[in-house]
């Protein structure tokens, strides 16, 4: 690809001349330093180029690092829109405690001291009196590699509670089924053909860095396929456009695994070689004789009824598109790069076997962790041993991972109100950390009732940049650094290679350029606007006052090994991480004639050395092995590890968690030692022995389950339709973008997608209003009649309808003043005021506002939706479309909480509760945030 021109050289970064463009037609010059840092705006960590000013000593632009290895100088609208984050009037400066009612938005400023001190004691008193399950940290976005997982561990706190099941659980359980690993990592750059089930130009995950990698291979000719029931900018720049019905994705994907197959055009030898074809022939063909080439009349019976005939009456695509396109794929062996994340996989019940289908198709084409196809995160992903890392936990939080759920590939974070509700804990202190449960959840007036509920919640920290809806119900709201005022390491699987980037407090970076000398005392908020804080330092301070003479156990985990009996500090952490951690850093840093710590913070990335493609045929030597004992699979598995426990409780006291890399390093392939896949067979699992054996026998291979929004179940001669509310909209982010004037100006809107068709037979007028009617309420939105969109399938983008309920408190350039009310039969009603105005502030801009919209909030009309397998949340709905009755309003939402509870009530009736075999909670080799030691894992415990 061709190098980024506009760029100074590196050693020009601390002082760079330009003209300033307001003085034209004067030539004024100034001078800046680049400060590298990286964004933290959605989950690609790009990385950032702070342009501060000399003379002011303030950030004048943010742009791209060229040097970081993922973006490579490349950002989307809302990387430089940093800068409007940094800049903005309305965000929180100081740390603010509740004085009213709960939710009353009445506040009084505090001190850290005193914030810090209370929170810490609550925390205290919790572990002594032995409910250490009442502390949970509550995170939406971590942009963050393992702090925070060290802070809980240290702690002995299983307390972690993340988004994923409302975004990615469906996926990556899909994923982790076939390779072990959870999520995809595709060759764009190399690919040949290119199947996405997202809308990845625009708004896909890691969406800069492999929009520009599809891009790239685009116009060398691979051919790009979408699949998308809208027509998104990624279907309009593909070559096929294939608007599936929602929910019959994995349908689509089986007919075109079996067209694969009859041609002949599947990578038999890599399939025999990888592939545990002789567990699925003995599991569901017992009668065929148990060697390869049986596989294929076992696949072609198995999957006779995809054909593409069916597919098109069953996905409403066009069998002779999926023919060609089964033509296409099949001629690209080993260059098939795919990727599914949220889109279909986080839409419906069984939406898990989206992933597991798509990635299917690179099984049968071989292209798995090869140049131009796609491997798995692990392998590109690079994550560095945390300094002063404590024991795995011996606890386990029934809240967050409850019987029910055993294979849920996350906490069940967005059943909490009804968990509460149910008795089944109390949170001591609940943190929400750049997380906005009430906006962002699904049924959100229950989550306002479980935090307005002082006896299921007794202390609620928000921990963030801006005020949120969630933010408003909360006891303390502290706030923290955005992409420009924090210190992480973050690392993605955004092609093939392993990168790590650093996020570092560009004031105080700025001012060691300057020649400042940052004595040891030194802290980041000293740089910061207001008092904000950076959450590694708040961590360390909360760990010191929770156990402020060591007694309890852990102030040890956060104390300097450098000047012991004070804390860690910042460089001293990350100078070790950096260090010790980082393969080939300290040479880099050695050669360029620095530390690998002031490497980190003058280049702001590394591309961690070391070859990627097809790891899993590495010869491992046979002293590798020396220790192990080998199966009859040909596994070879470490006495003391998950793949030699012996199944009983007392057992597990012996066992190492190990992952499985480490437990089995090893298989025997064709007579030779390969490091193989980090699954419990070490090969690709066309059959799950897991998910058989955890009571879902039927989907233990991948198959199509119709979804709770199948079409052909649906009133379509009526009002029923199906909404797709998933969406992003390129230029925001879910929360903070709403302080952020560019990209609130740029995007404000969100109307209903409605095909004319579809307008014509309900009767919805150009730009009417329509009523959304759901399982537990209704909105009203306005419609845009548009042919890109699948008739019988209505969209609106999730991203839309922040609101706040006084109109001078918690006010940001995208929430519009609203009020909430109980209506007469005990219902939640939500109604937008005046949508977003202008306002007096210390920026102009704020009284330039020439937009009115805000969207409207339609996720507080979804219940929730648990799949029983993956625990994610079936985002589509099945509604009732009707224009606007009479009273209606553009953006009232109405919601009645009891039918959220029976809706709950109907999905739980659905699982399957563990414990599993040997009464375990969970398979001992499933990923886990924060995994627990093995015995706790035994449901006795
Ligand atoms: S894709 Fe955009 S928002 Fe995401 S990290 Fe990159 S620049 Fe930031």
């Amino acid at each position: 690809m061709t190098e980024l021109q506009q760029y100074p050289p590196h050693e020009d970064w601390h002082d760079v001349t330009s003209l300033n463009a307001k003085a034209w037609p004067n030539k004024v010059e100034e001078h800046h330093s680049l400060v590298p840092t990286t964004c933290f705006n959605c989950e690609a960590a790009c990385g950032l180029l702070a342009h501060v000013n000399h003379e002011t000593g303030e950030i004048d632009k943010i742009e791209g690092n060229p040097l970081h290895p993922a973006s490579r100088g490349r950002n989307c609208a809302k990387g430089p829109a940093t800068l409007n984050q940094v800049q903005d009037t309305e965000r929180i400066l100081y740390p603010m405690k509740r004085v009213g009612e709960r939710g009353s938005g009445e506040w009084e400023r505090v001190t850290w001291d005193e914030a810090l001190d209370d929170i810490g004691q609550r925390i205290a008193t919790a572990m002594d009196e032995d409910r250490r399950d009442g502390v949970m940290y509550h995170v939406g976005r971590p942009g963050e590699d393992g702090y925070a997982d060290r802070v809980l561990k240290s702690w002995g706190v299983d307390g972690h509670n993340s988004h994923t099941n409302i975004c990615s659980s469906n996926a990556r359980i899909g994923y982790q089924s076939w390779m072990g690993h959870d999520r995809p990592s595709s060759d764009f750059a190399n690919a040949e053909v290119i199947f996405l089930i997202s809308s990845h130009l625009e708004a896909g995950h890691y969406f800069n860095p492999h929009a520009q990698r599809i891009i790239e291979a685009q116009s060398k000719g691979a051919t790009v396929i979408c699949v998308d029931p809208r027509l998104s900018n990624t279907g309009s720049k593909a070559e096929h456009w294939l608007p599936a019905w929602p929910g019959t994705e994995p349908f689509l994907l089986l007919a075109i695994a079996k067209l694969l197959i009859e041609s002949g055009k599947w990578q038999k030898d890599f399939v025999r070689r990888w592939v545990n074809w002789e567990t699925y022939l003995s599991e569901t063909r017992s009668d065929l004789p148990l060697e390869f080439d049986s596989l294929e009349t076992a696949l072609l019976e198995a999957y006779a009824e995809y054909t593409p005939e069916a597919a098109e009456e069953i996905c409403g695509v066009p069998g002779y598109q999926l023919r060609e396109i089964a033509e296409i794929i099949g001629n690209h062996p080993t260059k098939f790069a795919s990727h599914n994340w949220r889109a279909a996989g986080a839409g419906n019940l069984g939406g898990w076997q989206t992933a597991r289908c798509l990635f299917f198709l690179n099984v049968l084409t071989g292209s798995v962790a090869t140049v131009g196809g796609t491997s798995g995160n692990g392998w590109n992903k690079f994550k560095p041993a945390q300094p002063k890392g404590a024991p795995a936990l011996h606890e386990w939080n029934d809240l967050s991972w409850p019987k029910e759920f055993p294979l849920s590939y996350h906490e069940m974070s967005f059943l909490l109100p009804h968990f509460l509700n149910e008795g089944r804990g109390t949170l001591d202190v609940y943190f929400s950390r750049v997380y906005n449960p009430i906006w962002t959840n699904p049924d959100g007036f229950s989550w306002m009732e479980a935090l307005t509920d002082e006896s299921k919640v007794k202390c609620h920290i928000a921990l963030t940049p801006t005020w949120s809806e969630t933010a408003w119900f909360a006891d303390y709201v502290l706030p923290m650094g955005i992409g420009t005022e924090r210190h992480d390491v973050a690392s993605f699987e955004t092609h093939n290679g392993r990168w790590i980037g650093f996020r570092q407090p560009v004031m105080r970076r700025y001012a060691e350029i300057r020649g400042e000398k940052l004595g040891p005392d030194s802290r980041t908020h000293e740089f910061n606007p207001g008092e904000v804080w950076e959450e590694n330092e708040f961590w360390i301070d909360l760990s010191w006052r929770i156990d402020p003479d060591g007694s309890r156990g852990i102030r040890k985990w956060f104390e300097s090994d450098e000047s012991p009996g004070t804390p860690i500090t910042i460089d001293e952490y990350y100078g070790t991480m950096f260090a010790e951690s980082v393969p080939g850093l300290a040479e880099a840093a050695a050669g360029a004639g620095k530390t690998p710590l002031e490497y980190m913070r003058d280049v702001g990335s590394f591309d961690v050395p070391g070859d990627m493609i097809t790891p899993y045929e590495r010869i491992v030597g046979s002293d590798s092995v020396a220790d192990c004992e080998k199966g009859e699979d040909g596994v070879f598995r470490k006495p003391g590890t998950i793949g030699m426990w012996d199944g009983t409780k007392a057992g597990l006291d012996d066992i190492a968690l190990a992952d499985l890399g480490e437990g089995s390093p090893a298989v025997e392939v064709d007579g030779e030692i390969k490091e193989g896949f980090p699954t419990p067979s070490k090969k690709l699992e066309l059959f799950s022995t897991t998910l058989k054996d955890w009571g879902w026998p039927e989907c233990a291979t991948p198959t199509w389950i119709k979804s709770h929004v199948h079409h052909q179940d649906l009133d379509m001669a009526g009002n029923e339709r199906i909404l797709l509310p998933t969406f992003r909209i390129p230029t925001l982010i879910h929360t903070r973008s709403a302080n952020s004037k560019w990209l609130n100006e740029i995007s404000h809107r969100h109307p209903l997608w409605l095909h004319p068709s579809d307008a014509e037979a309900l009767e919805i007028e150009e730009n009417g209003l329509v009523r959304i009617t759901t399982r537990i309420g209704h909105f009203v939105i306005q419609a845009w009649r548009t042919e890109g969109i699948r008739p019988g399938v209505v969209a609106a983008s999730h991203h839309m309808g922040r609101w706040r309920i006084e109109e001078d408190k918690a006010r940001s350039w995208g929430a519009g003043k609203a009020t909430i009310d109980k209506t007469a039969d005990g219902k939640w009603k939500l109604t937008r005021n005046d949508g977003i105005r202008k306002f007096d502030s210390d920026d102009p801009d704020s009284n330039r506002i020439w937009w009115n919209d805000t969207g409207v909030h339609q996720n507080l009309t979804f219940s929730v939706q648990p799949d029983p397998v993956s625990g994610m949340h079936c985002w589509l709905q099945r509604v009732k479309v009707t224009p606007a009755e009479a009273g209606d309003q553009y953006g009232d939402v109405v919601v009645d909480t009891k039918k959220s509870r029976e809706a709950y009530l109907d999905w739980m009736t659905k699982t399957r509760p563990g414990p599993g075999p040997d009464g375990l909670r969970r398979p001992l080799w499933y990923a886990r945030p924060l995994k627990p030691s093995a015995p706790m894992y035994h449901a006795g415990e």
